[in-house]
């Protein structure tokens, strides 16, 4: 239980933003704090060299005044005035010390001189750090020439430099912890800020899972990378509910349409059995049955075409298919029932011959479903007309009729699973044809669109990739 409370905290994105947050931070403070020492640091032994030489000048003005002597004396007198640690050494040339005068005790009897690096005769004036043992604290010094045959070394301690720096170590270890635990707050603060929402998607999430789909996230306060993933997951949802919805009605449709011809297969299947009928009877009896059926496995088969094709897999092949015989051939096919019910058929075809893309069988199935409806919802004495054209980059096919036209309500519906509109329950029909004919066109890269106006008629306008 606790071990997978520590692994939960280890994964949580809170967690892990407040680490980091808090990590870049100290980092970055105790960064800066780096580098204003290096610069101090440096700085100080800067100033420390400059003092040293101004030293060396100041020297050098003394013995060509006062000579040998005046130096001596003013090296006591330097001395006695310093609060540092400091040093005079005035040596001849070629090593041979000529006086010494110093406040630096060395606690273990050690000569100061030992320490000191010998006198570069080639060298005017050279700068070294030297460390010397049970001494606090580094020595600067300074050897350079201040006369002919005479050399001064001047030595300052790191004293000044030293206790800045431990300023600074204390400061950056006093400073680490509570950097650390404030970074910490401020970055567990905001992480729950910013990632407050996503709990608020979670439950919702966890709301549905339970079966309750009408729930909807619902941001009091959020920022827009959250509202964002809000959006999209109520998208989801009104999508996810609309085809549940679509699903129940397309089952109930189906439920519906089985029924009726069932119970009339099972009461002609009744009639064989407790009837006594003559053998012509019984052969209608049949005849009926097998319409019935080949009616059932027509639903059956159209409805597995359209899901085959919503889906894109199938006998679907995309080839280059010439639409003018694609629309002469359909006409062809319903001239006969189109004169029938007194309907005229027309096409209006550009004289050059128009290419699609596009499974021509099921091309032919879609211009055939669209040009049946127009005959079909027509009037006496009315027209179907059939257009083909290339607009902007895609082949149109335009079938318009003159027949009772589709109510502003049931336009949207038309392309739904089994939806009929009211006035044409009189004829027959499945309410699958507009479906089937919207997944072949959007199998194919395109789209059907429908305008309509009752009474006047309908135009559908297929659109497809030339
Ligand atoms: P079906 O024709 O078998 O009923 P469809 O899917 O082809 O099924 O059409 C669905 C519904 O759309 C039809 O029942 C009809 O109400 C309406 N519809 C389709 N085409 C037309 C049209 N050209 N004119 C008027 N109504 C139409």
């Amino acid at each position: 239980m606790f071990s997978k409370r520590i692994r939960d905290l280890g994964r949580s994105l809170s967690f892990r933003l407040t680490l980091w947050y808090a990590g870049v931070f100290v980092c970055s403070t105790l960064l800066l704090l780096f580098l204003f020492y290096y610069y101090t640091a440096f700085q100080i032994i800067e100033d420390m060299d400059d003092d040293l030489g101004e030293e060396l000048t100041e020297f050098t003005s003394i013995l060509a005044e006062g000579g040998v002597e005046a130096v001596k004396g003013y090296m006591v007198i330097e001395v006695d005035s310093e609060v540092e640690d400091t040093f005079f050494r005035l040596l001849t040339t070629d090593g041979r010390e000529l006086k010494m005068v110093s406040n630096i005790s060395l606690e273990t009897g050690q000569l100061l001189q030992a320490h000191i690096p010998p006198v570069n005769k080639n060298i005017d004036k050279a700068f070294v750090t030297v460390e010397i043992p049970d001494y606090p604290h580094r020595l600067r010094v300074l050897s350079g020439v201040i006369g002919k045959g005479l050399v001064l070394q001047v030595g300052d301690s790191f004293l000044y430099h030293d206790q800045v720096a431990s300023i600074f170590k204390r400061l950056l270890l006093l400073a680490v912890f509570p950097l650390f635990v404030l970074s910490a707050l401020i970055g567990w603060f905001l992480a729950r800020q910013a990632l407050a929402g996503v709990g608020e998607v979670a439950l919702i999430a966890d709301k549905i899972a339970a079966g309750d789909y009408n729930q909807r996230v619902r941001l009091k306060k959020s920022h827009l990378e959250i509202q964002i993933l809000a959006d999209a997951f109520n998208a989801m949802l009104d999508r996810i509910q609309a085809l549940i919805k679509g699903m129940k009605e397309v089952t109930d449709n189906i439920a519906h349409d089985l029924r009726s011809p069932l119970a009339r297969i099972r009461g002609k299947a009744e009639m064989t059995i407790v009837g006594d009928r003559s053998p012509a009877d019984y052969r209608d009896m049949a005849a009926d049955t097998v319409e019935e059926c080949d009616n059932l496995i027509d639903m059956i088969n159209t409805m597995l075409d359209i899901t085959e094709a919503e889906a894109g897999v199938g006998h679907f092949e995309m080839e280059t298919v010439a639409v003018n015989a694609l629309v002469l051939a359909a006409c062809e096919l319903f001239e006969p029932i189109a004169r029938e019910k007194g309907i005229t058929l027309t096409t209006d075809l550009p004289g050059a011959p128009l290419f699609c893309q596009g499974d021509r069988h099921q091309l032919q199935r879609l211009i055939t479903n669209l040009i049946e409806n127009g005959i079909k919802y027509n009037r006496p004495g009315g027209s179907v007309r059939i257009r083909a054209g290339a607009k902007e980059g895609w082949l149109c096919i335009e079938v318009a009729d003159t027949g009772q036209g589709i109510a502003e309500a049931d336009l949207p519906r038309i392309f739904d699973r089994f939806y009929r509109c009211d006035p044409s329950r009189s004829e027959p029909g499945l309410g699958l044809g507009l479906s089937l004919a919207q997944a072949i066109a959007r199998a194919a890269g395109g789209d059907i669109v429908v305008s309509s106006v009752v009474n006047e008629g309908s135009r559908f306008i297929v659109s497809l990739p030339m």
